[in-house]
């Protein structure tokens, strides 16, 4: 009982210094200053990134003395090399600290740029041309001459290693296929006109390839013009290449009738100036009694209705200019052209047609346009042509706008013009009273003398005068 009794106060003996010792210990650990890195103790970083310091965490006494740590030591991103980082925490006369190694390398690889697809078509049965490809390292620059390429399986891998030997990578699928389709080019373009009883001849095409090389000679015509048939038709062109990819192409044939070659003793009444009410009507309505077509060159005067009459009646309306002011339409060619189209745009508006054909006011001959820009006439003669307009001129004068002022004369002076042998474009106007009047006896006289008559269309033969040189 007794060694139990002194035994049981040494155990607790025992036990309160251990208690107290462990109290202590306690004490010493929470007083003692405390640091930690934040992040890994060992970093490495590209070359020319960015460092960002991630700091360290530190206790003391059981606060947060975080901010309190110091940081020796720098980093330079744009040099390589292997920099040491002193975390450093000092509070008393205790002192604590820790390291982080920061390591500046080159870790980029070089970029490969493929000029070209990286997904290429190739003919089949050929080999791939290679289109070209860079390669530029963060570091060693333009590394182009070091990319190594390897073919494997329809793939060109390209690869290429910078000094660190970080290695760039890129790949190119060659797709051995034929898609693309042969080219048919037809000579003399895809519209051929010709004329009734002619013989067709083709203009000709010739054939080009991706792939296929002399496909010319398997070109397929199918032809379906009848040359003594007037009508529209059509050549088509078929080819397949190698591969069998198709082009067919097809060109129009237009078989139109030969322009009739006005025989000897036509007559066409050509009317300027108009229209004009009193005159024009009336000269309408006699060439409707007396069934005969004339030719009407219009201006911007009068009214619509009397233009609208002359197409719907079978006459040709033709343009002679909107204002038929010399001063204005020969002061320069874009004038005359600008004045041309006033009149040209009404005569659509009013018949739905695009008149195209033309008379000079003066004719081409005159010399009243020297007054206001020189030889301006030589330059129009060939630009309206150019343009797609037809210009007539006249080769009888009615007189009736140079001073015949009575309807015998008129009729006098074209009856004198008038020839059996050859074509007779007659120069009246629909605005003169003395016309009006002395028509129906010239038309009663040509009938009667064996002429016809004929209005001018685009496949007449031009009437010119020729051009004078101004002094
Ligand atoms: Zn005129």
């Amino acid at each position: 009982m007794k060694w139990l009794k002194k035994n049981k106060i040494k155990v607790i003996t025992i036990s309160l210094i251990l208690v107290i010792l462990i109290c202590t210990g306690l004490v010493i650990f929470l007083t003692l200053p405390h640091i930690e890195l934040n992040g890994e103790d060992s970093l490495v970083i590209n070359l020319d990134s960015k460092y960002k310091e991630l700091g360290a965490t530190a206790f003391y006494l059981g606060e947060d003395v975080s901010d309190s740590v110091k940081v020796e030591g720098k980093v330079d991103v744009h040099k390589l090399g292997t920099y040491k980082l002193t975390y450093i925490l000092s509070k008393g006369l205790v002192k604590k600290q820790v390291f982080r190694t920061v390591t500046v390398k080159d870790i980029e690889a070089p970029v490969i740029t493929l000029e070209g697809d990286e997904e290429v078509n190739v003919c089949p049965n050929t080999k791939f041309k290679e289109l070209g490809f860079k390669a530029l390292d963060n570091v060693d620059g333009d590394v182009t001459d070091k990319v190594e390429t390897e073919e494997k399986e329809d793939m060109i891998i390209y690869t290429v290693k910078d000094k660190e030997g970080n290695v760039g990578k890129i790949e190119r699928k060659i797709v051995y296929k034929d898609s693309e389709n042969p080219k048919i080019e037809l000579s003399g373009g895809d519209s051929y006109t010709t004329y009734l009883g002619n013989k067709y001849t083709d203009p000709g095409y010739n054939v080009t390839d991706n792939c296929s090389q002399d496909l010319k000679s398997k070109v397929k015509v199918t032809n379906n013009v009848n040359m003594n048939q007037t009508g529209t038709y059509s050549v088509t062109y078929e080819v397949s290449d190698e591969a069998g990819n198709t082009t067919s192409v097809k060109r129009t044939v237009k078989v139109i009738q030969r322009p009739v070659q006005a025989k000897g003793g036509t007559i066409y009444l050509t009317f300027d100036d108009g229209p004009q009410n009193g005159t024009t009507n009336k000269i309408l309505d006699i060439l409707k009694e007396e069934g005969v077509k004339a030719t009407f060159f219009v201006t911007s005067s009068g009214p619509d209705s009397l233009i609208k009459r002359e197409a719907d009646e079978g006459h040709t309306v033709a343009l002679h200019t909107a204002t038929h002011d010399y001063a204005k339409v020969y002061s320069s060619v874009t004038n005359y052209f600008n004045d041309l189209k006033i009149v040209h745009d009404r005569v659509q508006r009013i018949t739905g047609q695009d008149a195209r054909i033309i008379r000079f006011p003066g004719g081409s001959s005159n010399t009243v346009s020297c007054s206001y820009s020189k030889n301006i006439m030589s330059t129009l003669t060939s630009e309206v042509l150019n343009r797609g307009y037809y210009y007539h001129d006249w080769n009888v004068d009615s007189n009736d706008a140079g001073g015949s002022n009575t309807a015998s004369a008129v009729y006098n002076n074209v009856i004198r013009g008038l020839s059996s042998s050859r074509v007779n474009m007659v120069l009246m106007h629909d605005v003169k009273p003395q016309t009006r009047d002395a028509l129906r006896d010239i038309i009663r006289y040509a009938k009667n003398n064996g002429f016809t008559f004929a209005t001018i269309t685009t496949s007449t033969a031009m009437v010119r005068h020729g051009v004078n040189k101004c002094k």
